[in-house]
Parts: C-alpha cells; sequence; structure tokens
C-alpha cells in the first residue's frame, strides 16, 4: 500500500512499519503529536517482539545474499536511496517539521532531508581498501573486510532522518542488512523514510520495526542481530552495552554531550557571534554536539553578552511551517521540563537572565535563553540540557578554561574562539573531546570521522573509519 500524507482534520495518516520489503499493518497505533500545536501529526504502528523476530528473519534472509553482492551494487544501491529521497524530499521535510518541530528553512528539516541526500551519495563513493600487509617469498597476506551480518539501528529524536541515513547507508554499502527502531517521539518520518527506501533495495535489507526501549532492549539482546549502532543518551548506551555483551555484539555508540566553547580574550565578540550563536542554537539546543556551556574571558565577557543577546533576541522561534521562523519548538513535555528545571536552578543560586528563561505559550516552546554570571557548578552547566539555554561562564585564566572543560564526563565536541591559532592548536592539544573545532562549533562532514570520548560515546561514524566500523578484519595468508 502506497502510503500518501493527508493532513486534513478529518484523516489522520497512520504509518506502517516495513519488514521483508512490505508494509505491516499492525493492531495498535500510537497518536504522534506536532510540538509545535498539540495535534495529531499522524498515527504510528507500535511494533512488537514477534515483529522484531519477523524482521530479523527477513534480515538475516536478505544478507546472506547481499553478502555476497559486488561492491559496485553496495554502491548503486546508496545512490538509489538518496535518489529515492530526493524524490520525496518535500514531504519527508513537512512531515519532519510536523513531528519534530524544526523549521522547513534554514538548518531545519529541508537542511536534513538535503543532509540525507548527500550523506547516502558520500556513502556510496567510500570504499574499503585491500590492505596488502606483506608480499614476499614466504607469503602474500591481505587484510579484507568482511560484513557484519544483521545490523540494529536505534535513533533519538533530535535529527530522526539525518542520523536514521547514517546507520543504515554505511550498514549495507559494508555488505550488511538492517533493522532500524526509531525513537517513539519522532517514529512517524523514520517509518515513511524506509516504506520509501525499501522500494529501491532487495526485500529484507533495510527493516523498520517501532516500539520503545523494550523494543531496543530485546534488540540489543537479540541472537540474530550482531552489531548495534546507538544513537542517544549516555545512560541508554550503557543499558544497550550491557545487554549486548551477553552475544558480544559489535557495537557503535554515540551518545550525549555537553560540550565547551572557550572565547579567548583576542577574539572580536561581533564577528564572533554568529557562530557561536548557532553552533549552541541549531535545532533548539537538540543537538549532541551543540555549544552547550560557553566560557568567556573576563575582558571581553560583556561585549560577548551583548552581541549574543542581541542575536537571540532577532532570531524568531515559532511554527517551523512559517517560513520566517528560524527556531522551533522543543519535541516534547520531558525536554521542556528538562530546560526549565535547570534554568530555575540556575536562577535560584544567582545566576543573572540575559534573554529569555521561562516556557512560552501553546506547544513545547521554550525561548532562546542566555544564561550569565553563572557559577561553573551549576546544574545548567555541569548537566546536558539539550535545549535552547546556554550558560555563558566568567574566566581569567585560559588554562582553568581548559581545566574547566575537561572536568565533566562528557567528550563529543569543544570549540576555541580565537584569531591566535598557534594558541588554538595548543589547546585542541589538551582537550579531551572527539572533535576539537576552532572559530565554528558543530559541524559534521561524511568525510570526517565523528565521535566521542569518555561518557560520549563508543567509536565513530562516516568517512572511511566509520564504514569499518560496519565490517571485521578478515585475513587471507597465502603461503609461497
Ligand atoms: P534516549 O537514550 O532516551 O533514546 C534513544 C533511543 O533508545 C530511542 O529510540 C529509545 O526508544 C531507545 N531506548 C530507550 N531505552 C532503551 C534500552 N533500554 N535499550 C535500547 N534502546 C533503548 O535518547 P533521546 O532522548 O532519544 O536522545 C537524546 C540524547 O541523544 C541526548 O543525550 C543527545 O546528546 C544524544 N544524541 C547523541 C548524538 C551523537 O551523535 N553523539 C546524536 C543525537 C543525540
Amino acid at each position: 500500500m502506497s502510503q500518501s500524507l493527508r493532513f486534513a482534520n478529518d484523516c489522520i495518516a497512520s504509518f506502517h512499519m516495513s519488514i521483508d520489503g512490505k508494509i505491516v499493518e499492525t493492531e495498535e497505533y500510537h497518536d504522534v503529536l506536532n510540538p509545535a500545536s498539540g495535534e495529531i501529526t499522524g498515527r504510528a504502528a507500535i511494533g512488537t517482539v514477534s515483529h522484531l523476530d519477523k524482521a530479523v528473519d527477513a534480515a538475516e534472509k536478505a544478507f546472506q545474499r547481499w553478502r555476497d553482492v559486488s561492491d559496485e551494487e553496495r554502491s548503486q544501491a546508496c545512490r538509489d536511496i538518496a535518489a529515492a529521497i530526493d524524490e520525496h524530499k518535500e514531504e519527508l521535510a513537512e512531515l519532519l517539521t510536523r513531528e519534530q518541530g524544526k523549521p522547513l528553512k534554514g538548518l531545519g528539516a529541508e537542511f536534513e532531508v538535503g543532509g540525507c541526500i548527500a550523506w547516502a551519495n558520500a556513502t556510496a563513493d567510500l570504499s574499503i581498501r585491500v590492505k596488502v600487509l606483506q608480499d614476499d617469498a614466504q607469503a602474500r597476506v591481505e587484510q579484507h573486510r568482511a560484513p557484519i551480518g544483521v545490523v540494529g539501528s536505534i535513533t533519538p529524536w533530535n535529527w530522526p532522518l539525518l542520523i536514521a541515513i547514517w546507520h543504515l547507508a554505511p550498514a549495507i554499502r559494508a555488505g550488511n542488512a538492517t533493522i532500524i527502531k526509531p525513537s517513539p517521539y519522532t517514529p512517524l518520518s523514520t517509518l515513511r523514510l524506509v516504506e520509501i527506501v525499501r522500494e529501491v533495495v532487495p526485500n529484507g535489507l533495510i527493516n523498520c520495526v517501532t516500539g520503545d526501549g523494550e523494543i531496543g532492549d530485546a534488540m540489543a539482546r537479540h541472537p540474530g542481530i550482531q552489531k548495534i549502532v546507538f544513537t542517544g543518551s549516555a545512560p541508554t548506551g550503557r543499558k544497550v552495552m550491557a545487554a549486548a555483551s551477553d552475544r558480544l555484539k559489535h557495537l557503535t555508540l554515540e551518545l550525549g554531550g555537553n560540550d565547551a566553547g572557550i572565547v579567548l580574550p583576542d577574539a572580536d565578540p561581533q564577528k564572533i557571534a554568529e557562530g557561536v550563536f548557532w553552533g549552541a542554537f541549531i535545532n533548539g539546543g537538540q543537538t549532541c554536539a551543540a555549544l552547550k556551556r560557553l566560557y568567556v574571558h573576563d575582558n571581553i565577557y560583556v561585549e560577548m553578552c551583548g552581541a549574543l543577546t542581541a542575536l537571540a533576541n532577532s532570531i524568531p522561534v515559532g511554527n517551523g511551517l512559517d517560513p520566517k521562523n528560524a527556531l522551533g519548538p522543543l519535541q516534547n513535555q520531558r525536554q521542556l521540563d528538562i530546560v526549565s528545571t535547570l534554568v530555575e536552578d540556575a536562577k535560584a543560586n544567582g545566576a543573572r537572565l540575559l534573554c529569555g528563561g521561562a516556557p512560552t505559550g501553546q506547544g513545547f516552546f521554550y525561548p532562546t535563553t542566555l544564561v550569565c554570571d553563572i557559577d561553573n557548578n551549576a546544574r545548567l552547566v555541569r548537566e546536558e540540557q539539550f535545549g535552547p539555554a546556554l550558560p555563558i561562564i566568567r574566566y581569567t585564566d585560559v588554562n582553568e578554561a581548559v581545566c574547566l572543560a575537561n572536568a565533566l564526563d562528557f567528550g563529543l565536541a569543544a570549540s576555541v574562539w580565537t584569531n591566535d591559532l598557534d594558541a588554538a592548536t595548543a589547546i585542541a592539544a589538551q582537550l579531551e573531546v572527539g572533535t576539537v573545532y576552532v572559530n565554528k562549533h558543530g559541524e559534521v562532514l561524511p568525510h570526517v570521522p565523528f565521535g566521542g570520548v569518555k561518557q560520549s560515546g563508543l567509536g565513530v561514524e562516516f568517512a572511511e573509519e566509520g564504514l569499518a566500523a560496519y565490517s571485521t578484519i578478515k585475513v587471507v595468508n597465502v603461503a609461497k
């Protein structure tokens, strides 16, 4: 059955799972709400462990054939996926705005769908070369890469389509079959994505099963799944790791972050304000590698606060379907409560609001919030807010700022803002993170490996290193 989106009030679309190349209707569906309005965006199928078992069977069968197809065929499949998404990009972007809340324009839903197309094509261009380790009178020893088997992908609600493609494209490019489980907060766009792309790949190669943590846990334990790629919070990541340990599953864990930005005294606040702002507030701060605490040198603290406040006051926040809005609501009530609690705690402990600071209106809206004169031990600094509230901390000694940046368990990314590239390079060497940005924050690129250290994750995605994570090393050692 082909799914067409109808947003008329009297007809709410249902979104179904895809298993073995077929659309699977279920008995139970749950409403998914538009976070900007509280209206129902669509109804998502509720999957069960029995659906998961069927998806694993289908993926195992697909894998038996897919593991032996040529590299060109796998590369073409990624291109076909990109083309299929391209054909449906308007529909997917609108659905994404209606379920996730991000604006259609700017760094929002159209940008995310464009990223899916770019990443699927870039993954088609990747390859893992056979390495000749020895070739002499005694032997020829080659290092090959073999696919792992069935890969289970578990995704969060902040960038649901892009993260789905980040998992699925390299998995099938390396010769695996896949099952994706989206977050119950944002399942619709992924269900629709898989419904679209299943048509251009062999049956069973990409399956989508819905459900909450119970289904995610069943995936992590399932004997028919050989690798889990998980993007989500650190506490859930630890549970996934524990559940996957019984079968010694391969794991890639992309977890939370609490990225520090350090503004050195020579930086020009007016010049860097826009980069700092979008580094922090992209997707309303609901981004793993967003800038989540800003350390600013005392000499330019007031000017930096002023430049950011002016910018914050000029960026429209509202329903993402209105093209004038550059920022949308938080995706769900739970996240709204977390952000409100952390800002209230900061206020109660003497921090000062430069703008924002309380939920507004209908939907899960929270205004762009800047908090200054805040203690480094405040919860808003130490905990991942994952929302539009940035603490700005004053420092006087750059070594102290580096220590504070490194003091937390997180280690996804960090940034240094300065005109002195030697100073930036020296600080970069000291920061305990997977990526250090200089004069920017949060950029991800398909040809650059990305991943966290400490409690921010295990392994990397993207580039050859990310692709290699969907394979095992296989050595062929030929005697001469
Ligand atoms: P979450 O950990 O609550 O949920 C993520 C996914 O895990 C969902 O699909 C959920 O249903 C599933 N899940 C829940 N319990 C499970 C269990 N016991 N076993 C298996 N799966 C289970 O995260 P979230 O709230 O959806 O996303 C926000 C978090 O994700 C933030 O911490 C953010 O920083 C992080 N994140 C990280 C990256 C990255 O690349 N590092 C990217 C995006 C988001």
